[in-house]
Order: C-alpha cells, then sequence, then structure tokens
C-alpha cells in the first residue's frame, strides 16, 4: 500500500488486453495539456481521420468514446432504438446475449436468431426473421466473436438489414485492424470498437463510427437518449465539426496520446499489410498446435487470426495450465467464457502481439506444460 506499482512482464496472448507497444505507453506518459488546447482539438482532429482509415469510412462522426468497448455497444443502442422498437440480435457467444440485455434495457424488443457456438451467424435464419418481424428497425451482430474465436459474414449481413430498411449494429471490438473491415462499402451502421484488442493500445476507449442513416435516426428521435454521458447528440458538441467545441465531459487526454500513437503505427505498417501478418501468425500457430495433437474449435473459413479457440483435451485441468504458463512463463491465455468454460483456450494474437516470436514461445510454453 506504501509502494508505487510495478506491474510484471507478461506476455498477453489472450482475449485482451493485448500487449501494448512501448511506442504507445511512451505516448501516454507525455505531458497532459488541457482538452480545450487548440493543440489537443488538432490531435483530436488526427484521431477522427485515423479512425475513418481504419474503419474504412468517410463517416463525419467517427470518434474514440472516453469509455470501454462495453459502453461502445450501450452508446449504439441507446442512440438508434427508443421504447417499443424491434431489434433482431444474433447471438452465436457471449457479446450477443449482451447486446440482448441493452436492447432490453432501452424497452425495445429483442427478437433472438441463435447459432451454435463455434458456427457464424446463420444468414438464412436472419433473413427468416425479418420475414417473420418486418417491423424491426435493427439488426445487431457481432462480427468477431471474442468468446468463440468466430468470424460472421458482416458484409452479407448488412446487405440484409439495408433490403429490410433496418439500421445495423455492429460489433467490431476485436475486427479492427486484425482483419477486414469496410464499413461504407458493406453499409455498417452504427459501429464500435476497443483500444485493446488490435489496436494493442491501453484499455477503457472504444472508437465509434455512424453512418449518415444512423445519425439522422438519432437527431429524428422522438425523445431524449436515455443516458446523458452517452447521448452522441451532446458527444457531437464536444467532437463534431468546425464549429467551437463545447465542453460535455473532460477527455481522457493522455490515453488518447497513446490511441493517436497506435494509429499511427497501424497507419505506417498499412491495414492490409496489418491483416495479412495476423493470417501467417494464426498460421504457424495452428500448425504448431496441431503437431502437439491440439485440436482446433472453429472451422478454418471462419476462425478468427486474432484469437485461436483450441479444445483442451480430455484429462488437462484448464486452470492448472494456465496458472502454470503464467507463473512459469509469463504469459497469458484465455479461458474459455461462459458455456466453453472448462472446454477451450483461447489464444489471443492481437496486435503487436502479433508476431513469430510469440508464435514460438506460446508452442513452447504449452508443450512444455502439457509435456508434448
Ligand atoms: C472485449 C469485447 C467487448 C467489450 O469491450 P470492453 O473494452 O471489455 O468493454 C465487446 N465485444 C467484444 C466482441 C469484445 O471482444
Amino acid at each position: 500500500m506504501n509502494h508505487s506499482f510495478h506491474p510484471p512482464h507478461r506476455t498477453l496472448m489472450g482475449p485482451g488486453p493485448s500487449d501494448v507497444s512501448p511506442r504507445v505507453l511512451g505516448a501516454l506518459g507525455r505531458p497532459t495539456i488541457g482538452h480545450l488546447d487548440p493543440q489537443f482539438i488538432t490531435l483530436m482532429d488526427e484521431i477522427k481521420a485515423l479512425l475513418q482509415y481504419v474503419f474504412k469510412t468517410e463517416n463525419e462522426l467517427t470518434i474514440p468514446l472516453s469509455a470501454p468497448g462495453s459502453a461502445g455497444m450501450e452508446a449504439a443502442f441507446v442512440n438508434l432504438l427508443s421504447p417499443g422498437d424491434t431489434v433482431i440480435v444474433c447471438q452465436n457467444g457471449v457479446f450477443g446475449g449482451r447486446m440482448k440485455e441493452n436492447v432490453e434495457r432501452c424497452g425495445a424488443t429483442a427478437v433472438m436468431v441463435q447459432d451454435r457456438w463455434g458456427d457464424p451467424v446463420d444468414p438464412e435464419k436472419v433473413t427468416a426473421a425479418f420475414a417473420a418481424h418486418p417491423e424491426a428497425s435493427v439488426l445487431a451482430f457481432v462480427h468477431s466473436e471474442t468468446s468463440t474465436g468466430v468470424r460472421s459474414d458482416a458484409e452479407t449481413l448488412c446487405a440484409i438489414a439495408k433490403n429490410h430498411g433496418a439500421l445495423t449494429v455492429v460489433d467490431t471490438v476485436t475486427t479492427l485492424a486484425g482483419i477486414d473491415l469496410q464499413v461504407d462499402n458493406w453499409g455498417a451502421d452504427a459501429v464500435y470498437s476497443g483500444t485493446q484488442k488490435c489496436l494493442s493500445c491501453v484499455p477503457g476507449l472504444s472508437p465509434m463510427t455512424f453512418s449518415p442513416a444512423a445519425v439522422d435516426r438519432i437527431q429524428q428521435r422522438p425523445e431524449r437518449v436515455q443516458s446523458w454521458f452517452l447521448d452522441m447528440q451532446l458527444v457531437m458538441g464536444y467532437w463534431g465539426g468546425d464549429s467551437k467545441r463545447a465542453y460535455h465531459h473532460t477527455a481522457p487526454v493522455n490515453a488518447l496520446y497513446a490511441l493517436h500513437e497506435a494509429l499511427l503505427i497501424v497507419r505506417e505498417e498499412g491495414l492490409e499489410a496489418s491483416f495479412e501478418r495476423h493470417r501467417n501468425n494464426h498460421l504457424q500457430l495452428v500448425a504448431g498446435l496441431e503437431r502437439m495433437g491440439l485440436e482446433m474449435a472453429v472451422a478454418p473459413e471462419w476462425r478468427l487470426p486474432q484469437l485461436n479457440a483450441v479444445c483442451i483435451p480430455e484429462g488437462v485441468d484448464d486452470a492448472e495450465v494456465r496458472g502454470r504458463l503464467l507463473r512459469e512463463f509469463d504469459l497469458e491465455i484465455g479461458a474459455g467464457l461462459g458455456e466453453l468454460a472448462g472446454k477451450q483456450w483461447r489464444i489471443g494474437l492481437m496486435g503487436h502481439a502479433s508476431n513469430p516470436v510469440n508464435v514460438q514461445r506460446c508452442l513452447t510454453a504449452l508443450g512444455t506444460v502439457l509435456g508434448r
């Protein structure tokens, strides 16, 4: 209690946070300036432009929310929904369940489309749900299900929603900078992410982007947004266009230095090169795991390169293995979430942590602990 906290040096290969680059940590420690300082406002503008690059969008309302990914999820729903609305919510893992919670707390009805945990969202079920509920005004789904390591076909799901005149809420927390995401080309409407996964930034911010159609819906809503802090009409006044900024809350100044640096790193590498690197390291990891006799939990086509779900072999003690990896190798991998607890490990290769040295480190450590 009387000493400064000095964390151990871990290698973070779980579902997030991922290893933060020293460049980003360096940026975090630079002198704090006022959040309405003209130089800080320039930085905010640069962050918006860099986020437009990583989201592949020209959406004007593209900002980092001053709160973690879960707040991004909540912001998407509270801004787009009014009591009595119907939302089609796809669930194929933990995060779809949280979407349902959010929808219901907005006084809206969630029509659930369920898929097996480990499978992608089935577009045919979504089409059927729209046929049964033509009144649905929003389709919500998770692009990269971090709880299962599964990608869903966001482009097809967005197209189905558009055909039915519905907006989309898309969770891209684990997607951003790890696998391709084309907000404008795919026509996604309210898209949120997080900083601590493939952006390899410190946790606590949620990059978000809203399409012009989503902004229209927000501006035309009949009643005020139930959350004052997450009300995009107010947040827009702070992060908004060229006019003067109205104080809404104090931006997390240093965290935004860190995000700016993390986004610069992504742009220097180039998004496509980043996707390629994630893919290559994933293939190396899978090859090594399979040589050890371990099985992957997800069909190859739908695997997330940044999050590898591995079946825990019969008779192996999950907590014991993860505990030894942490104690003996300073290596963190993820446990199974929800119904997959004790059945799977989740090995992250996200952002800065997606490199050949980590692949080897993980294979060696796991091989030693498992005696394979
Ligand atoms: C991590 C994650 C979240 C939540 O983000 P937090 O920053 O932990 O609040 C939401 N959705 C998905 C798919 C995630 O992986």
